[in-house]
């Protein structure tokens, strides 16, 4: 791997209080890469600042919530008023809420889905990627799903959002190529995180018992995925990689208590 890539660079994460986004945060911090880290939580950015202190990068902190415009450009706008430079963007902020036939479905968790999941990757990579043609360099990576590449019984809305991300993705490299900008995406499989958590409503025993009897990947796996992809050689772009655990072959099948 060639992480000296990454010093001194500054990547702005997403969604950066739990999961992928926080794994993401510490695997770039301890390649040498100074990190923004977003999300609405301001307890746990503040304890990831804490975590972020034995790298010897600057943290910055931008507590808002992706789905609202104004907040989004306001925190930006905080960024580029105090010369900062992105260099990496990772889209990464997103949820899946509820699991259930579309025709019973619930209208605002299909709203919270679409607004964080589309229009919040929008909203920010709208406000950062002018700065980076600017700049004639940086690169996006979109936090996907295999729910980009499959649609699975009962995940209708959230597939829908995640191949909406996966259309974005194929979008923004066409428009950004010319201006020297990578865009990539990851695509995970099952990792657990909050994710499921968040999908069942803080229900622990539904959201542990997607993890039951296989090894689920770590968000960790996917944070290595991301530096891979970042830290290619100059001419090199990863347009996506899908990481999935061994025992999920595709998104809808899980072979559970076979000790895969
Ligand atoms: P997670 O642990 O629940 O983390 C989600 C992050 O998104 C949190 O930091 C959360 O921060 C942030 N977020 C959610 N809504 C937000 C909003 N309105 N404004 C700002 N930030 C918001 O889940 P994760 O698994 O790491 O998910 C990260 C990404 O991976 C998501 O896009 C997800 O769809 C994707 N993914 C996950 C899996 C999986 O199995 N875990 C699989 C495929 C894809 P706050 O709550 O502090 O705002």
């Amino acid at each position: 791997m060639n992480e000296t890539i990454l010093k001194n660079k500054t990547a702005l994460i997403t969604g950066a209080t739990a999961g992928i986004g926080k794994a993401t945060a510490l695997m770039l911090a301890a390649e040498g890469c100074h990190i923004v880290i977003c999300g609405r939580r301001k307890d746990k950015l503040e304890s990831l600042i804490q975590e972020l202190a034995q790298f010897e990068v600057m943290v910055t902190t931008l507590c808002f919530d992706i789905r609202n415009f104004t907040e989004t450009q306001q925190a930006v706008a905080s960024l580029i008023n105090n010369n900062h430079k992105i260099d990496i963007l990772i889209n990464n902020a997103g949820l899946a809420a509820g699991l259930s036939k579309f025709y019973e479905g619930e209208i605002n968790d299909w709203e919270r889905m679409i607004d964080t999941n589309i229009k919040g990757l929008l909203y920010i990579s709208r406000l950062i990627a002018p700065t980076m043609i600017k700049n004639g360099s940086g690169h996006i990576v979109n936090v996907g799903s295999i729910a980009a590449k499959e649609v699975y019984d009962n995940g209708n809305v959230y597939c829908g959002t995640k191949h909406m991300v996966d259309a974005l993705n194929l979008a923004m490299r066409r428009e950004l190529a010319e201006h020297n900008i990578k865009v990539s995406a990851v695509h995970p499989g099952a990792v657990e995180t909050e994710f499921s958590l968040v999908r069942f409503n803080g229900d622990q025993s539904k959201a542990k018992a997607v993890y039951d009897g296989f090894e689920n990947l770590l968000a960790e796996d996917i944070a290595d995925g991301i530096v891979y992809m970042l830290t290619r050689p100059n001419r090199v772009n990863i347009n996506e990689m899908t990481i999935m655990p061994k025992a999920q072959p595709v998104a809808s099948v899980i072979h559970r208590n076979k000790g895969l």
